[in-house]
């Protein structure tokens, strides 16, 4: 196997394969390396789901890069063979002043993304297994939905090996150096050069990229996703059953469809414990980890069991305004990364895998990705 190729990509999680997947389909010689195997549990890229949705209440500057994703996500699907990507809709809830209801509203009006405002009455007739609290109305976007996440990383990876990508699992990368025209960069297990460098690290992204200047400290957050029995279909995919994210006084909670018609994945989206160190994360479940879950289900799902019988620990890793941080590096215009992607990346993996592509071989990307760059933070 060659030590020296055009591009390495330092992780091939959700980012990584994606990019992994762009750049050998552009035959480029390209090494994708990873201490773990694609589609693991020890990063942020696992827990069977992931929520995708065009009406992006984050920031209405996402829009086009997710009809980007949209079509990237149905060609994976068609070069792989498999089903990633389930369009059941999802309803977003809050008081018409929090952001998954106003943001929903805007996001889609700036860019012509399909809606429909429901009003409580008119939700809980249509979903029978949620209590609405008072005050509070529905977004639904019917063309949003779920990927399967390791399906999906997976067949990032399995169309770049097919393209012509070498991928080498068990090396962890200890660092790197760039004099501007090579990349060498350091494993457990020998030295690799390349003539570029893509940095995509998920949780580790702060360690691997200590040489960047302007880039903000990025905080890890443990994250616990919960699998909570259902008392009947009410939730079922197969009955109407839909996404979920509810803007709660206490917190945002979102959750899937019942794709088993046994249980209902259910998370919080905010709060989260600091991770120091991302390989000793607290898998175990926590009892401060169900109970606003659990206070959640009490009084919105009243169809679930409140306790959960399955879980998975997961990290997100947050820039400091929850943006994503995707650039060139400053000093070496032949590294370039994808981090801080703040608990909602992975809708996007495809499309950011383009860009990362085209940062790392042309040094520039026609993808309107400015609003994402570190100069932000200068
Ligand atoms: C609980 C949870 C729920 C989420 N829900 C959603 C959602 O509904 N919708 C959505 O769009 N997004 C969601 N996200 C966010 C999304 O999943 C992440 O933004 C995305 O998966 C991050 O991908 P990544 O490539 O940055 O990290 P990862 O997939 O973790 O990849 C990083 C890779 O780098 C490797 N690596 C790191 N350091 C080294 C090293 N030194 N040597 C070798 N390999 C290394 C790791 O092993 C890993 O494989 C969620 C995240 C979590 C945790």
């Amino acid at each position: 196997m060659s030590d020296r190729v055009d591009v390495v990509v330092l992780g091939t999680g959700g980012f990584g394969s994606a990019c992994l997947a762009q750049l050998a389909r552009r035959g480029v010689s390209v090494l994708g390396l990873d201490a773990f195997l694609p589609g693991h549990d020890r990063g942020s890229s696992h827990g069977d789901t992931r929520i995708i949705r065009q009406a992006y209440f984050e920031r209405p500057d996402y829009v086009p890069l997710l009809r980007r994703a949209y079509e990237l996500w149905r060609e994976l699907e068609f070069e792989s063979g498999r089903a990633l990507m389930n369009l059941c809709g999802l309803m977003l809830a809050g008081r018409p002043v929090d952001e998954a209801v106003s943001g929903s509203r805007l996001a889609a009006k700036i860019h012509g993304v399909e809606i429909q405002n429901l009003s409580k009455k008119e939700a809980t007739e249509r979903w029978p297994g949620f209590q609405l609290p008072d005050g509070f109305e529905v977004v639904h976007e019917p063309t949003a939905g779920f990927l399967f996440v390791e399906d999906s990383v997976r067949s990032h990876v399995d169309c770049a090996v097919r393209a012509g990508a070498q991928v080498r699992i068990g090396k962890r990368v200890l660092g790197w150096t760039s004099n501007g025209r090579t990349v060498t960069i350091r494993t457990d297990k020998g030295t690799i050069e390349a003539a570029s460098l893509v940095v995509t690290a998920g949780a580790w992204a702060s360690q691997l990229l200590q040489k960047v200047p302007g880039l903000p400290t990025l905080q890890v957050l443990r994250k616990v996703l919960m699998w909570n029995r259902v008392r009947n279909q009410d939730y079922s995919i197969d009955q109407g059953g839909c996404g979920f994210l509810f803007n709660m006084p206490e917190g945002t909670f979102y959750g899937f469809p019942s794709l088993d018609g046994a249980t209902v994945k259910i998370a919080e989206h905010t709060g989260g414990q600091v991770v120091a160190d991302p390989l000793q994360v607290e898998r175990r479940l926590l009892p401060s980890d169900v109970a606003p879950v659990s206070e959640f289900v009490r009084a919105v799902m009243p169809s679930l069991e409140p306790e959960p019988v399955r879980h998975a620990t997961c990290m997100y890793t947050m820039s400091p305004d929850s943006h994503f941080i995707v650039d060139r590096h400053p000093e070496f215009a032949n590294v370039v990364f994808g981090a801080g992607f703040s608990g909602h990346g992975f809708k996007f993996t495809p499309v950011i895998g383009e860009a990362l592509a085209d940062l790392a071989l042309e040094g520039a990307t026609k993808l309107p990705i400015d609003f994402l760059g570190l100069r932000r933070f200068a």
